[in-house]
């Protein structure tokens, strides 16, 4: 398949609300505070509803632009490239929460939903990790047994990002007793409020502004209509939305090495030793041009991607690939950008180390790139 990446009037317009919006309520002082204080940026996404970003792929009957991957992708690497922090929330917004409810919502959960999530005012963490299920998610424990009128939920999640400031939790837990592996689990949307659910908040080295919290269900009762999608085919619901998140990952890493490298290429212009610029040492500069080639190499790839999206192609090995290649160009391009900044780089008040303590996550989060690696040589028939 081939594809033209040139963009159009509309697209860059939607770059230009992103410059505008992350100008007005992230700018790079405010984006420091966040991550310094760890502040979560929930109280912004009212203001990016307004904004018209997440209307992107919603379809216009639920108050959507109903536009079509590639613009979200631009839009990704845009957002990456200001300020992860925003790119991180929209993916968990767009990437997974509304590509959930698109994919496998019923028509009156869509209905219900979809306005409140374009309007900036919906935010959905899933809880699919536990202790003993990390790659392996299939060897979930979490349990839902039917109740009259409902479901009754036990066990425990780690690692659930945004969970105590979620509108709901989206829980993966199994629902049909004796069930193994894929088979028998189902998800279930449930208020983090509910009784029967302790929170607790697991500290961490980056991602500041996204907490992560352990949540432990003790006889959690939920309603009937807390199910989504088709009782006991969860995991193939979770698993057909998996590129979109694969995808979102990708594009928004791939912002966020661009301005790591943009800095790395400042530092080396302005900073003098031995009475030139570093820049104008070999090992300094043959760093940057390895960076660069990098991030041009992550952007094809997440474009190529984008665009096979919305060309309706199966993508599940462009997915996986993608979101190696940009993770992996990322930590590569933080890490050479430490060395670059060096001292300057290691002070906490330096973006570089945060960009570089963030990126450690992205290579395991989200299925480690040894599990893309398996997609990947499955795709190839191995
Ligand atoms: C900050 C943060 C936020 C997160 N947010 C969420 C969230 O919102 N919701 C949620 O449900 N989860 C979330 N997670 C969990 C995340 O998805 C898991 O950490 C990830 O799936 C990896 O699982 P694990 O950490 O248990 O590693 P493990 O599965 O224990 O893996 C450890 C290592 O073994 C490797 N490995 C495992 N199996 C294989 C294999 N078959 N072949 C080769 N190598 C293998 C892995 O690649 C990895 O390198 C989050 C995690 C973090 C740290």
């Amino acid at each position: 398949m081939s594809f033209d990446f040139s963009i159009g009037d509309e697209q860059r317009g939607f770059l230009d609300t992103v410059d505008r919006f992350m100008a007005r309520h992230l700018p790079p002082e405010e984006i420091r505070r966040r991550d310094r204080e760890h502040v979560p940026p929930y109280d912004i996404l009212p203001a990016m509803g307004d904004a018209g970003l997440l209307s992107l792929p919603i379809p216009v009957e639920h108050g959507g632009l109903g536009r079509d991957w590639r613009d979200v992708a631009l839009v990704q690497l845009r957002l990456g490239e200001r300020g992860y922090m925003a790119a991180s929330i929209f993916n968990r917004v767009i990437g997974f929460g509304a590509m959930s409810l698109l994919t496998y919502g019923s028509a009156a959960r869509k209905a219900e939903l979809l306005p409140r999530l374009v309007a900036g005012r919906l935010l959905i963490a899933l809880a699919l990790t536990e202790p003993e299920a990390g790659s392996d998610a299939a060897a979930l424990r979490t349990r839902a047994e039917r109740v009259s009128g409902g479901w009754r939920i036990v066990g425990r999640k780690v690692w659930i990002s945004d969970a105590a400031g979620a509108d709901y939790l989206l829980v993966a837990a199994r629902s049909q007793p004796g069930s193994t592996g894929a088979e028998g689990i189902s998800m279930f949307l449930v208020p983090p409020r509910t009784p029967g659910i302790a929170m607790t908040q697991l500290p961490k080295v980056g991602n500041n502004a996204m907490p992560s919290w352990d949540i432990g269900f003790d006889d959690v009762m939920v309603g009937e209509d807390a199910l989504v999608g088709e009782e006991g085919r969860g995991f193939r619901h979770l698993m057909s939305t998996l590129h979109y998140s694969r995808a979102s990952m990708a594009a928004t890493v791939t912002g966020c090495a661009q301005a790591a490298l943009a800095a790395a290429l400042a530092h080396a212009k302005e900073r003098r030793q031995f009475g030139r610029p570093i820049g104008a040492f070999q090992a300094i500069r043959h760093r940057l041009a390895d960076m660069q080639m990098r991030v041009d190499q992550a952007r094809l790839t997440v474009l190529h991607l984008a665009w096979a999206i919305a060309a309706g192609a199966d993508c599940r090995r462009e997915a996986a690939q993608a979101k190696i290649v940009a993770t992996e160009c990322l930590q590569y391009v933080t890490d050479h950008g430490m060395q670059i900044l060096a001292s300057a780089g290691y002070s906490a008040d330096s973006d570089m180390q945060r960009y570089w303590r963030d990126a450690r996550l992205y290579s395991f989060g989200e299925g480690s790139n040894e599990i893309q690696r398996d997609i990947v040589a499955r795709e190839l028939g191995l």
